[in-house]
């Protein structure tokens, strides 16, 4: 499960600030717990000695917020999360296809910005525990021989990672993450739901959230179902 999470420059540092504060509130004792959401979920690790129905509320907060936070101008932050079924892709690099889904659709909603005038070039952040080798080397080949859906255009530089401590934004995205884990791999629509319509999304279809499988002409998760009806559900439907 890769995911991600597209800010307009402005609006990182308050986004960051806002969460930063969500978690004083709730915890005031534990200043720079990291957010993280499987171990918040479950009590593990340095979450273990905070009692659950603690973690549970703030874990909820966090979702109602990455849900309906907007800048001062007015702007939403956007998500990407890819969810590949790993049997209708054998034989593929499952990691290697995963990365070069979601850099696409990042660069695909930039050129979609572009085409209606509002350029922007960008930057991606990322958590250093995850595939940064890997990474590194691809994304100087995509932007040169162009992935399997096109050459990325608008990234300025490689990506940077760094540890998810430091960075509330990085731990959002962990929060998308899980949401779209606990959807595609339980079948529990209850987390996603809250940011739901905060996936990129274009005429109706849900670019942003990509389940990678065989049978996407007639999965009925929200996101494959978004390409035939042209409408993303209002409720995300179990599948
Ligand atoms: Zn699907």
């Amino acid at each position: 499960m890769l995911s991600g999470v597209a800010l307009h420059e402005e609006d990182c540092f308050p986004l960051a600030r806002s969460l930063e504060s969500i978690c004083r509130r709730h915890l005031p004792s534990e200043p720079g717990i990291e957010i993280h959401a499987s171990p918040m979920w479950s009590g593990r690790s340095e979450w273990a000695r905070i009692p659950t129905a603690k973690r549970h509320a703030l874990l909820g907060e966090l979702f109602r917020h990455l849900g309906t936070w907007t800048s001062a101008s007015g702007r939403a932050p956007r998500y990407f999360a890819v969810a590949v079924h790993k049997d209708s892709h054998r034989g593929r690099d499952i990691l290697e296809l995963a990365h070069e889904e979601i850099f696409a659709r990042f660069d695909t909603c930039l050129t979609r910005f572009h085409l209606s005038g509002d350029s922007h070039r960008s930057l991606v952040i990322a958590d250093e525990s995850s595939y940064e080798k890997l990474v590194q080397t691809l994304v100087p080949k995509w932007k040169t021989t162009g992935s399997r859906i096109g050459k990325l255009n608008s990234l300025v530089e490689v990506p940077l990672y760094v540890d998810s401590k430091n960075s509330r934004l990085v731990q959002a995205s962990d929060l998308v993450a899980w949401a779209t884990f606990q959807y595609y791999e339980h079948k529990n629509p209850r987390f996603i739901q809250t940011i739901n319509a905060r996936f990129d999304c274009d005429g109706g279809i849900q670019h942003g959230l990509a389940h990678l499988n065989r049978s996407h002409r007639t999965c009925q998760c929200v996101a494959c179902a978004s390409h035939r009806t042209l409408v993303v559900a209002s409720t995300v439907p179990v599948f």
